[in-house]
């Protein structure tokens, strides 16, 4: 229930920003998924119909831009994507320690793409107020 969680906060974040405004409906979140946050486009889509059914945000398209992973290098102080690990699934790569793609060095921390954030929201205003 990994995805369903994430859009019922999706869901929340979107009807709050809609509270500031006047918003009738809202149209369109777009939202930017981190890869180490391992949630499922389609599963994302799926929970978020469920989830914004009765709300402002029914019927509103989910737009996913996933974004991908960030390391930092402690011992070359490498900032930057993280190296695809070619025969390891992300899921068990992010729990083993990520190689410097610069120096090999294991010594890295993940600095992002660990969340997903709402870049913006579209809607439709109630211009009548
Ligand atoms: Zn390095």
């Amino acid at each position: 229930m990994h995805e369903f969680s994430a859009a019922c906060a999706i869901v929340d974040a979107a009807l709050q920003a809609a509270e500031s405004y006047s918003v009738k409906k809202i149209t369109t979140v777009n939202v930017e998924v981190g890869e180490f946050t391992f949630l499922v486009p389609e599963q994302l889509q799926f929970n978020f119909e469920i989830a914004s059914k009765k709300t402002l945000a029914e019927d509103a398209t989910l737009n996913i831009n996933l974004v991908k992973g960030r390391i930092k290098c402690d011992d070359c102080g490498y900032q930057g994507e993280a190296q695809d690990e070619e025969d390891m699934p992300p899921e068990v790569a992010v729990f083993a320690t990520l190689k410097c793609p610069s120096c090999q060095s294991s010594a890295t921390t993940i600095t992002g793409g660990k969340d997903f954030v709402i870049s913006n929201i579209e809607a439709e205003t109630d211009t009548t107020r």
